[in-house]
């Protein structure tokens, strides 16, 4: 068991109140787990507090790509394809289980967006920004070659086709992974621990913040020599308590994705395709689903749930059907569905998705450095570029000198496998290893690709808890990643460990149906819930269940 379990947790608010940190982050999504990683591997002593479970706010419900931005070439933002382009194969060979290479297919048409012309060109430019390896450059289809790829494209007027590698990965697995390390190097960092107020001293410098438990209502004051506002689309609400929300603002926008079974929705290829709008949308097969999406509207509702509409869904059924008319999909077909939301720095007179996805810090009076807008891709760099900031800051108030930065080239937990290439022979060996206890090679590459070299715990607690699994009429695979889930990812609700650690709710709703009660009375029984709990984080689940659907 680690100090990232959900059984330690009294042990981590000690850790975190017993001393003044160097940095305290707020916010456990992508953002805020890559600056503690980059603060903790220079030597500081970090903290990280998240006010619901890691991952759940926008980095659980993107589209799940760690990209170049290749839609940014449009917007003529040179400087970002080329960062988040770099960034891109950082993120893939430090974490080769959890983002893999997936060739994206992108068609054109008689009068429609782009050209043969501007198709070529456009990835030509995309690979020398990005600098993309030779292995993955474009290459460009004529029509017979674009449909032999997927027979499912609309034939009329189509003209041909690029084709280009993205990165497909789990952004609430990425964010736990980075978390994860993290935690090993030494920072502390707890789910479910919401900041409520900031504390000053008397030259109004920002020096502490008030901590309130989600799940038993107790405050603790946690003290910081810098503290780090990483709440992504709750950014400004901190500013606000700051007293510090003048200048630049942010601009939410909201994303939903659809999620279709590969019986109604057979993509073979990823596509990425323009709507009658101009609307870049991507269309991604993964295990037995097919997701569509995005939308990118102004969002002005409830941050902590954002939920598709019906003019959302008709929006991407209508974007479907008219790319792959033989489908005639409705929305009885939508299996399930997430929608997130970009906290973008706002542009006057811009339209949603004209807006740039640039990252900036504002720094305020008080000290306050908060972080916006950017990408999941560009997490790193972006961690990077605050930690400069406070190293600076730091040696010019204190006179104290850390290291520069050291993720460039540091593994994420479960990406200890020596990058992309060590990552094949690593999962030769492993499925051998899973075969051996049981499982099928279908299983056990599963779970290979979501936990990386921790699976060999997730392999050691299928083979010697299976009888406590059926004692527990929970599936024994379910199990032992549920226990993984409690003991080294602080998972505490049903809906922590179906949503942000297994992603089942998306991509596996029969799994969470027939699993749900055991993991639910299993999870109440070891993490001591009281009956009001039980109910509540039931309750939880099943509304989740339901906001995935608006059918
Ligand atoms: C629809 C959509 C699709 C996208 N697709 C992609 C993509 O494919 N690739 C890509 O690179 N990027 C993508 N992005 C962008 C990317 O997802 C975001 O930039 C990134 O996830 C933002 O992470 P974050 O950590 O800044 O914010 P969040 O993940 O929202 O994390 C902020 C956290 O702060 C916590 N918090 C807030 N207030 C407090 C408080 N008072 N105390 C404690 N904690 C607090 C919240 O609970 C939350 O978990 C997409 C975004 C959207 C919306």
């Amino acid at each position: 068991m680690t100090l990232f379990s959900s059984f330690q947790r009294e042990k981590i608010y000690g850790e975190l109140t017993e001393e003044r940190l160097d940095i305290l982050v707020i916010g456990g999504g992508i953002t805020g787990a890559g600056i503690a990683l980059d603060a903790k591997t220079r030597g500081m002593k970090v903290g990280l507090v998240e006010m619901q479970d890691f991952a759940a706010g926008t980095s659980s419900r993107s589209t799940k790509l760690v990209h170049g931005g290749l839609r940014y070439l449009q917007q003529l933002d040179f400087k970002i394809v080329a960062e988040v382009g770099k960034e891109r194969e950082i993120v893939y060979e430090n974490g080769p289980h959890v983002t893999t290479p997936e060739w994206m297919m992108l068609p054109f048409y008689k009068g429609g967006t782009f050209g043969s012309f501007t198709t070529n060109i456009g990835l030509r430019v995309y690979d020398f920004l990005a600098g993309v390896k030779r292995s993955e450059r474009r290459k460009m289809f004529n029509v017979n070659e674009a449909l032999d790829k997927e027979p499912l494209l609309n034939k009329e007027n189509l003209k041909g086709a690029g084709y280009y590698v993205e990165y497909k990965t789990d952004d609430a697995r990425l964010t736990l992974e980075v978390l994860k390390k993290a935690v090993e190097h030494g920072a502390k960092a707890i789910n479910y621990a919401k900041v409520v107020d900031l504390i000053y001293n008397k030259e109004n410098k920002l020096i502490g913040v008030i901590v309130e438990d989600q799940i038993n209502g107790q405050k603790y004051k946690i003290f910081a020599k810098k503290i780090i506002n990483a709440t992504g689309p709750w950014v400004d609400e901190l500013r606000e308590i700051d007293g510090s929300k003048q200048g630049k603002r942010l601009h939410l926008t909201k994303g939903v994705h659809l999620v279709f079974s590969k019986q109604d929705f057979p993509l073979q290829q990823a596509i990425y395709f323009d709507s009658e709008d101009g609307r870049m949308i991507f269309a991604i097969p993964r295990d037995n689903k097919t997701y569509v999406g995005t939308t990118d509207t102004t969002y002005e509702g409830d941050i902590a749930h954002p939920t598709l509409t019906v003019e959302d869904q008709d929006y991407l059924l209508g974007a479907i059907n008219s790319m792959f008319p033989t489908l005639k999909l409705t929305f009885a077909h939508v299996e399930s569905s997430w929608a997130g939301l970009r906290p973008l720095i706002a542009e006057e007179g811009k339209k949603p998705g004209e807006i740039s996805r640039k990252d900036e810090v504002f720094i305020s009076e008080s000290g306050l450095l908060s972080m916006a807008g950017g990408k999941l891709t560009g997490y790193r760099k972006m961690a990077k570029d605050i930690v400069d900031e406070v190293v600076k800051e730091l040696k010019d108030e204190e006179g104290i000198l850390y290291t520069s930065s050291e993720t460039r080239y540091l593994p994420i937990s479960g990406g200890e496998v020596g990058g992309s290439e060590g990552f094949k022979v690593f999962t030769k060996q492993k499925v051998k290893c899973g075969l051996e206890i049981g499982l099928t090679k279908e299983e056990a590459l599963n779970l290979i690709r979501q936990y990386g070299t921790n699976v060999e715990t997730i392999f050691r607690l299928f083979k010697e808890r299976a009888n406590e699994a059926l004692e527990n009429a929970i599936e024994p695979i379910t199990f032992a990643e549920l226990v993984y889930a409690l003991d080294y990812e602080m998972a505490f609700t049903p809906a922590d460990f179906f949503i942000r650690r297994t992603g089942s709710l998306f991509f596996d709703k029969d799994r969470v149906e027939q699993q749900r009660v055991g993991v639910t009375n299993y999870m109440a029984k070891s993490l001591q819930w009281s009956k009001d709990q039980t109910v509540k984080y039931e309750q939880e689940l099943t509304k989740m269940i339901q906001e995935s659907c608006v059918n």
